[in-house]
């Protein structure tokens, strides 16, 4: 399973050669048509510590400013027999639709406010490595989840790993018909986050508001911003989360955030890129029985 092979990965990532052989000859492309900078790193990174040949495709300095389509550039992309193509893209959908145009292993790597499945595989993996199991926790997921394609991913995954999950914020930041989803939810931070296991926080995703959702930076803070206060209705030993990029004092207190015995954040990019290494070589690694390849 994905999480035990990255568990195998963080350690070599620890060592001093880190890099392995295993998909030599292979070919990954980062095609972001957003901004990253943890996701996009962490897959250059996790490519060539496998061995593979990793090339970033900008998308501000590609064909797509002089008017390509997303279907054409991914057909041009596919001519060249690529092994793996990295997507991140503005619009929900937009990854899978590219998906079904090409030949290679495609990897979402964030669509629109849909979907970010590497961050809530990372996410997972930090969790299970700090309290052991992810199995009978509660996880508060606390923010803007409307806007949020890591709190749609991690409700998912943390479900389908028998986590409890609990959905925090007001109520225009949080989607129609949540419940659905298989969470609790919760409009008073205070109240949800009483008793949890962890605090997953969320940026306030201001490119993605069309409209105004919170009154002001100081209530939101006030109300849904995570501070000592707030953290101390939680169980003690409780870990505190945040996927990055962080809006240091709107939705979280600085001193939490930086706090080395319970903020995990640091943690969550050094998986990040195990994880990132595990997918990689789930998609293009050699089959089972099949030789060569290491
Ligand atoms: N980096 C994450 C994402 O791309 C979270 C965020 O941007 O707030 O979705």
């Amino acid at each position: 399973m994905l999480l035990d092979m990255a568990d195998g990965y963080v350690e070599q990532n620890r060592s001093l050669d880190k890099r392995k052989n295993l998909l030599r000859g292979r070919t990954v492309v980062n095609l972001f048509f957003e901004n990253s900078t943890r996701t996009r790193t962490s897959f250059e990174l996790a490519g060539k510590r496998l061995g593979a040949d990793v090339i970033n495709m900008q998308v501000s300095a590609s064909s797509v400013q002089k008017g390509e389509t997303l279907i054409d550039t991914a057909m041009t992309l596919n001519a060249m027999h690529l092994d793996v193509l990295v997507v991140r893209h503005p619009d929900s959908g937009a990854v899978k639709l590219l998906s079904e145009k090409v030949n290679c292993a495609v990897i979402n790597g964030g669509d629109g406010s849909h979907e970010h499945p590497t961050q809530a595989l990372l996410d997972a993996l930090t969790i299970r490595r700090r309290k052991g199991r992810l199995s009978g926790l509660t996880v508060a997921i606390c923010g803007d989840v409307l806007h949020s394609r890591v709190a749609r991913s991690n409700i998912h995954l943390l479900n389908v790993m028998g986590a409890r999950v609990r959905l925090v914020g007001p109520r225009t930041l949080l989607p129609s018909q949540v419940e659905r989803m298989g969470v609790e939810v919760f409009h008073d931070m205070r109240a949800g986050l009483e008793d949890v296991d962890v605090v997953m926080m969320l940026r306030i995703q201001n490119e993605r508001m069309r409209g105004n959702f919170i009154p002001s930076i100081r209530e939101y803070f006030h109300f849904f911003g995570l501070d000592y206060d707030k953290l101390a209705l939680a169980k003690p030993d409780a870990v505190i989360m945040h996927p990055g990029p962080m809006n240091r004092g709107v939705e979280i207190d600085s001193d939490v955030a930086d706090d080395v015995e319970r903020s995990l954040i640091r943690e969550q990019v050094e998986m990040g890129v195990a994880v990132r290494m595990a997918c990689l070589h789930a998609l293009a690694g050699p089959l089972p029985n099949a030789d060569g390849g290491a």
